[in-house]
């Protein structure tokens, strides 16, 4: 399936590894010039030199915080008139809430719910002008069955779902498009952290750790992070007009509900 995407621009956030390397690896196979952003200019280059040599785009890396004002702003600068943004960010610590204070909670907040909602402000009103944007929020599987040691991920996570699901319906109409991707376990570096610090809290193995975590996913895995890019292309399709303010599930179906 073409995905009717050749040539568009996109600015994917927090993208020199995981979830949001591989959005752009997808984007950029269906033909989109990317602007990608990370914190670390050097692992940022080497993905987009990567991403450059697999697929021939153009691939500019602007380095920098995606939740401060000037790592969002040198992101746009890159690519003023995106048609397409990836919404990513690092996800906020695990815990305990006993031990979170306000500081904290206002940086995953920051991160979490208010960066993604002002990048979406940045541009939406360009893509309502031109006709076309699509707008992708990577939050997590934790928005609809809430992971205890992940609660400001839970909490911010979920802020930002309740704007969107306002927001998506007031611009769909000008064929701007917004829908949220909710990952489950898949396996990137932030997962591999989770799994270590699991093994050293209960004092396991890493590997006995992954295995019960894994085979208690209906798909007996974790994701690839490779799949969950070619969810976020598709939601990004010129096809896909009339799918708006969903929350898709990837979770190799470990939420357990007759319907989603
Ligand atoms: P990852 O492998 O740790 O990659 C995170 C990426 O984001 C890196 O490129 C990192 O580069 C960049 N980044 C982090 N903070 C940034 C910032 N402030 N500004 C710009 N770039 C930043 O993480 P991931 O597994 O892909 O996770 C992506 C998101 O999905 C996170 O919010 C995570 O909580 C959520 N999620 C992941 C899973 C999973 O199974 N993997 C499940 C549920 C939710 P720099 O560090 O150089 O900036």
């Amino acid at each position: 399936m073409d995905l009717g995407l050749k040539g568009k621009k996109a600015i994917v956030c927090a993208a020199s590894k995981g979830l949001g390397r591989a959005c752009a690896i997808s984007l950029a196979r269906e033909g989109v010039d990317l602007v990608i952003t990370a914190r670390t200019a050097a692992d940022l280059e080497k993905t987009a030199e990567e991403i450059r040599q697999m697929t021939g785009v153009n691939v500019t890396a602007v380095p920098g915080d995606i939740t401060s004002e000037a790592g969002r702003a040198a992101a746009l600068a890159a690519c003023p008139q995106p048609d397409i943004l990836i919404n990513n960010n690092g996800g906020p610590p695990r815990g305990d809430f006993r031990e979170w204070g306000r500081e904290d909670w206002i940086k995953a907040v920051d991160a979490n719910m208010l960066a993604p909602i002002l990048f979406i402000k940045s541009v939406v009103d360009g893509m309502t002008e031109r006709k076309f944007g699509r707008i992708v929020n990577i939050t997590s599987a934790s928005v609809k069955s809430p992971i205890p040691e992940l609660g400001m991920s839970n909490g911010a996570r979920a802020g930002l779902t309740g704007f969107v699901a306002g927001l998506a319906r007031q611009v769909a109409r000008h064929n701007v498009i917004i829908n949220n991707l909710l990952p489950g376990p898949f396996l990137t570096d932030r997962l591999r952290g989770g799994f270590q610090e699991a093994a050293r809290r209960t004092n396991r193995s890493v590997d006995e750790v992954v295995q019960e975590r894994l085979a208690a996913t209906p798909a007996g895995r974790a994701g690839d992070p490779a799949e969950f890019g070619d969810a976020c292309a598709f939601l990004c399709s010129a096809k896909i007009s009339f799918m708006v303010g969903q929350n898709l599930l990837l979770d190799g179906g470990a939420f357990n509900s007759s319907m989603s």
